[in-house]
């Protein structure tokens, strides 16, 4: 195992009811902006239920700004840092899913790169981006009531920005961008399209591939929670398809996905986001929603680097998908376990293939000069997944090879 510190701040609370305990968390005198997406928290009552806690004691003063897009973009979230400063806001508290919580961390972090009449620098804050986020040191407190399981933005400190301008949609990561707290309350997910419901579990899944799925370091912990957690999404994502009402397995997938991506996992352990970041170029080009995105490429980074991950998906082989021929040689049972995991999403009615998305090979061009631009030139757990290699993946990726 390598060395590592893990740090992770965030208060969770979990369970039915739980937002009414955002009268105890967020602080009494604060001034609140609250942040959601196109309309599903005022539909589904939750907006009026987060206000509600907020009145419930104390002295708030609340805000809102709705209309944070799916793949938030960069020139609305600087429209809600602007009122941020308008309004002296202290607190931001995201209602949604990874779109909002992400947008409203990178609200919370650029909203003091001001210009000199006050609003926020659009070349900073693309700067910061592109460059710098990291080393921000100064964030306005957030807050996150999900009410989508998939991204685990609610328990870390990262998140995606889309600039659909620039054809651009890039993470950026800062510890100031912990939420202070997340609720989880899996009622909420009932009123999800089951397309969300489907695209959460394959994000999550894709999340512990790509923390999982590179060279053993003998990290027993990090490997037997990685399993677990992707076992858990194989039997819960069908279960959920099937009995969408059942209030145990929505917890188990709001809770796994969450798991999946909080840091836990991916201490002391070689990661390969390869995936994610090809998966970026094609929703900024396509608006592929951002989970249809890794399942279309990861088979193809788990076929073209098979030599290079050979343990590891030996290893997601037997413990995963119990497949424990001894008679049959290395090459079979990976490709078995590809070939599983393809129809895994496929059961989940989610593209395994360019082909499933309407696109083929005039795609790729396009893509990789997105990478190139991005910068994205040195991918994987070695940093050799150079463009030649996206290029291959996404060879690969045209028609699937699952029957
Ligand atoms: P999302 O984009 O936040 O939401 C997807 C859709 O679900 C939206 O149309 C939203 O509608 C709707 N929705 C949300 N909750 C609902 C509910 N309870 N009932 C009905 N509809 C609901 O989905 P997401 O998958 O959570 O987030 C995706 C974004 O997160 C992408 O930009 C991705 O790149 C990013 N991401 C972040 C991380 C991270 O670690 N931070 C990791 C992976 C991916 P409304 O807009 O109307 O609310
Ligand atoms: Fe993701």
């Amino acid at each position: 195992m390598n060395n590592f510190q893990y740090y992770n701040p965030v208060r969770i609370v979990f369970g039915e009811g739980q937002i009414e305990q955002l009268s105890d968390l967020v602080p009494t005198d604060a001034r609140v902006l609250i942040t959601y997406g196109g309309g599903s928290a005022q539909r589904t009552g939750t907006l009026d239920e987060v206000k509600d806690a907020l009145s419930a004691s104390g002295n708030r003063t609340v805000f809102e700004f709705g209309g944070i897009e799916p793949n938030p973009e960069f020139v609305t979230l600087l429209k809600a840092a602007d009122m941020v400063n308008e309004h002296n806001i202290d607190f931001l508290l995201a209602v949604g899913g990874g779109s909002v919580i992400d947008g409203s961390k990178f609200v919370a972090l650029v909203a003091s790169l001001t210009e000199e009449d006050g609003t926020v620098s659009r070349d900073q804050a693309w700067d910061a981006l592109t460059s710098y986020c990291r080393n921000i040191d100064s964030a306005v407190d957030l807050g996150a009531v999900l009410t989508i399981p998939a991204t685990g933005s609610e328990m870390n400190s990262g998140g995606v920005v889309n600039y659909s301008e620039r054809q651009a949609k890039l993470p950026f990561g800062n510890p100031l961008a912990f939420p202070k707290f997340s609720i989880l309350d899996p009622t909420k997910t009932l009123t999800l399209p089951e397309r969300q419901v489907m695209n959460g579990v394959a994000d999550a899944f894709v999340h512990v591939m790509e923390q999982y799925l590179t060279y053993p370091v003998n990290a027993k912990v990090q490997d037997a929670f990685a399993e677990s957690l992707l076992k858990i999404l194989i039997e819960e994502g069908p279960a959920v398809k099937k009995d969408p009402e059942n209030m145990e397995t929505r917890k188990n997938i709001m809770w796994t996905a969450t798991m999946a991506l909080n840091g836990l996992i991916g201490t002391g352990v070689p990661q390969d986001w390869t995936t994610h970041m090809v998966g970026h170029e094609l929703t900024s080009l396509h608006a592929i929603d951002h989970a249809r995105t890794l399942t279309i490429v990861l088979p193809s980074v788990m076929r073209e680097l098979k030599e290079s991950k050979k343990e590891k998906l030996l290893q997601y082989a037997r413990n995963v998908w119990n497949l424990t021929d001894t008679d049959q040689d290395d090459d079979t049972i990976i490709e078995t376990a590809i070939v599983n995991t393809e129809n895994f999403f496929r059961e989940l009615g989610l593209p395994v293939s360019l082909e499933d998305v309407d696109l083929d090979n005039a795609a790729i061009d396009p893509i990789i000069k997105q990478l190139e631009a991005h910068n994205m030139v040195k991918l994987g757990e070695h940093g050799k997944n150079d463009l030649d290699v996206s290029r291959r993946i996404l060879d690969r990726a045209v028609t699937s090879k699952a029957s």
